[in-house]
C-alpha cells in the first residue's frame, strides 16, 4: 500500500501545527513513518487519503464501539444541527441523556457533562479534594487520566511514546500533591496512606489500565482500594473513560462488583463527539455550583449535538442486550488468533485482555504494572505495526496502547486480521 498524499498532508500539517497533528500519538514518533491522513470511515474500516481500506483496530481510541459512522447517530447529529449548534441554555436532550446513563450505571444519582475525558478527570479530583477537603490524590503509575496538571506524572502511553512522563509545565507544587503508586501493588497504596495521614483525598484508578497496554487489575485489587479508601476517608474515583459503556453498560463497578465513590466518562458516551462526563452519588455530586462550593462549568458542555450522539450510543447500547457477550466472543476470537500464530513464528510475547481491549506485548514475561509494560521490544513492535499498516490492518501507532475492538468487525474481518499477523510474525 502507498501512503503518498498521506505523507504530502503531513508535510503541509507540520508547518501550521505542532508536530503535524492536534494530539502527540498521532504523529507515529514512537514507530516511525507518517501517519495515515483519514478521508472517512464507515463500520470496521478507514479510507485514507490514498485509497487504502485498513480494517480499523483503534477506533478513534476507543468511541466508535459500534463502528464508523453509526447510522442513528450520524442521523441525530444532522437533525439536531437543523436545529441549532448550541444554545448555552439548557435542553431537555440533556436529562434525557442523563437519565439514561444514570439507569445504565450502578451506584450513581447524579452526572455532569463535560468536553473530554481530561475534563471529567480533572473536574472529579477538584470535587474529591473540596469534598474531603483534602489536598493529595493517589495515581498509579502508567494510568493516563487526562493532561491537567495533576496527571502529568508517570502518566503511560502518549507520555512514555514521548520519553518524557513527567511534562515540563507542571508545577513542583502541583506535583507534590500527586502521590505514585504501583499499579496492582496494594502494599504499596497502603504505605502512602500510613506515610501521609488523613491528607488522601482520592485515589483515581483505570478499572483496567488501557494506557501502558491493557493491564486488568489483579483479583481482589480493586475491593482492596475500596476498603483501604474506607478506613482512610477518602474518595475512590474509577477512571470509566476507556471502559465506561465498553466492559459492560454499567462499566468496571458492574463487571467487578466494586462501587467506586466518582466514576469518569469520555470516548463512547460521546459516540465520537467531544463529550466528557463525571458521576456519583447525590452527597457527593450536590457539592458542586451551583448547588454547592467547589467551581466547575462550560461555554459547551451539555452542547446538543454531542448529547444527541451520546443519547444514541448509549440508546443502542442499553437495548441490546447482547452486545457486551459478543465484543467479548470477537476479542477472544482474536486473541486465540494472535496466539496461535505469534506462537507458530516463535515470537515471544505476552498478550493482555479484559472484554473489547487487548494488548499484544513483545515480552514473555507477564504484563502486570507500568514498571513490566515497557519492558517490551519496541524494535519488534515496530516491525509488526507497519507490516501491519502494510496489509492493510491499523492498530495504534505505540507499544503502550491498547487495541479496542468494535462490534462492526465480522469474523472475515478478524481472519483477514489473524492472517496479516501470520504473514507479518513470519518477518519478525
Ligand atoms: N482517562 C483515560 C483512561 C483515557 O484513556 C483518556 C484518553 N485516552 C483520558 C482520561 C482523557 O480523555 P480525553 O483525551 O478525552 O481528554
Amino acid at each position: 500500500m502507498l501512503y503518498q498524499r498521506s505523507s504530502q498532508l503531513f508535510a503541509e500539517a507540520e508547518k501550521v501545527i505542532p508536530g503535524g497533528v492536534n494530539s502527540p500519538v498521532r504523529a507515529f514518533k514512537s514507530v516511525g513513518g507518517t501517519p495515515i491522513f483519514v478521508k472517512e470511515a464507515k463500520g470496521a474500516y478507514l479510507y485514507d487519503e490514498d485509497g487504502n481500506r485498513l480494517v480499523d483496530y483503534i477506533n478513534s481510541w476507543g468511541p466508535m464501539i459500534l463502528g464508523h459512522a453509526y447510522e442513528p447517530v450520524v442521523n441525530a447529529v444532522i437533525e439536531r444541527a437543523k436545529k441549532g449548534t448550541s444554545f448555552g441554555t439548557p435542553t431537555a436532550l440533556e436529562t434525557e441523556i442523563a437519565e439514561l446513563a444514570v439507569s445504565m450505571v450502578p451506584n450513581i444519582d447524579k452526572i455532569r457533562f463535560v468536553n473530554s475525558g481530561t475534563e471529567a478527570c480533572m473536574s472529579a479530583v477538584r470535587l474529591a479534594r473540596g469534598y474531603t477537603k483534602r489536598e493529595k490524590i493517589i495515581k498509579f503509575a502508567g494510568c493516563y487520566h487526562g493532561h491537567s496538571d495533576s496527571f502529568l506524572i508517570q502518566a503511560g502511553s502518549g507520555a512514555v511514546t514521548f520519553g518524557s512522563p513527567n511534562s515540563p509545565g507542571v508545577t513542583q507544587g502541583t506535583a507534590k500533591d500527586t502521590l505514585l503508586a504501583t499499579y496492582n501493588d496494594l502494599q504499596n497504596v497502603k504505605d502512602l496512606f500510613e506515610a501521609n495521614k488523613n491528607e488522601i483525598a482520592a485515589i483515581i484508578i483505570e478499572p483496567v489500565a488501557g494506557n501502558m497496554g491493557c493491564i486488568p487489575p489483579a483479583e481482589g485489587f480493586l475491593q482492596a482500594l475500596r476498603e483501604v479508601c474506607d478506613a482512610n476517608g477518602a474518595l475512590l474515583i474509577f477512571d470509566e473513560v476507556m471502559t465506561g459503556f465498553r466492559l459492560a453498560k454499567g462499566g468496571a463497578q458492574e463487571l467487578f462488583g466494586v462501587k467506586a465513590d466518582i466514576v469518569t466518562f469520555g470516548k463512547v458516551i460521546g459516540g465520537g463527539l467531544p463529550v466528557g462526563a463525571f458521576a456519583g452519588r447525590n452527597e457527593i455530586m450536590n457539592y458542586l455550583a451551583p448547588v454547592g462550593p467547589v467551581y466547575q462549568a462550560g461555554t459547551l458542555s451539555g452542547n446538543p449535538l454531542a448529547m444527541a450522539a451520546g443519547l444514541e450510543m448509549l440508546k443502542a447500547l442499553n437495548s441490546d442486550e447482547a452486545i457486551f457477550s459478543r465484543l467479548e466472543e470477537k476479542t477472544a476470537y482474536l486473541e486465540k488468533g494472535i496466539r496461535e500464530k505469534l506462537t507458530a513464528a516463535n515470537l515471544v510475547y505476552t498478550i493482555n485482555r479484559k472484554g473489547s481491549m487487548i494488548s499484544v506485548h513483545f515480552d514473555a514475561n507477564p504484563v502486570t504494572d507500568f514498571k513490566t509494560a515497557v519492558n517490551g521490544d519496541n524494535e519488534t513492535f515496530k516491525k509488526f505495526f507497519h507490516g501491519l499498516l502494510k496489509e492493510g490492518v491499523y492498530i495504534a501507532p505505540s507499544a503502550y496502547e491498547t487495541w479496542f475492538i468494535t462490534d462492526a468487525l465480522t469474523y472475515e474481518d478478524l481472519d483477514f486480521t489473524i492472517n496479516a499477523i501470520e504473514k507479518v510474525a513470519k518477518d519478525l
